[in-house]
């Protein structure tokens, strides 16, 4: 069921130019461009990683459009099965919590909500809306949690239609660096 890189880096070249969700950028656009924010950030391969791949359970999902705006598509758990025994804890655990991260800056950033793209605020909802004061203090103690709400925070900026990342070249290589050592 893993994943190597090669299979991932297909995915994304073949099926990546769907558009993401209600957005003005692809699939692809928006996980380039995630990944560059996070390196600029001066995150490490792994961090890069799961800005890069974090959105990959959409591409995975067999969920129309249609039907993934009125149901959650879960797509932060779908990826996961594919890439354990791939990538560390530290690549895959910011990717499952990265929806988390979003209800818990709802309750944890007074501003955050309303900065949402109005797809993003749809999708809360189906989420679960924001986190309780009680559910956000243990979800920020969870391992791995920082990096979620780091990586979030890149997620909800990767959206630009003028942006130029680095190509999927870059992040590749730096996706199997960040692969675990067999
Ligand atoms: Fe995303």
């Amino acid at each position: 069921m893993a994943l190597q890189p090669e299979e991932i880096t297909r995915i994304f070249l073949q099926d990546g130019a769907a558009q993401y969700g209600g957005e003005a950028v692809t699939q692809l656009q928006h996980a380039l461009q995630c990944a560059h924010l996070a390196e600029l950030s001066g995150a490490g391969p792994e961090l890069i990683t799961a800005a890069l791949l974090h959105d990959l359970g959409h591409l995975l999902s067999t969920k129309t459009e249609v039907q993934s705006q009125t149901e959650d598509d879960v797509h932060q758990y779908i990826a996961i099965p594919f890439l354990r025994g791939v990538f560390p804890d530290a690549v895959i655990e910011p990717i499952r919590l990265h929806v988390d991260a979003k209800r818990y800056l709802c309750m944890a950033d007074a501003g955050y909500w309303a900065a949402l793209s109005p797809t993003s605020q749809r999708s809360l909802e189906l989420q679960g809306g924001p986190f309780s004061p009680e559910q956000a203090a243990a979800f920020i103690e969870r391992p791995y949690a920082t990096d979620a709400v780091a990586l979030r925070r890149w997620d909800d900026q990767a959206k630009n239609p003028a942006a130029t990342p680095p190509t999927w070249v870059h992040y590749a290589a730096l996706m199997r660096r960040a692969c675990l050592q067999t």
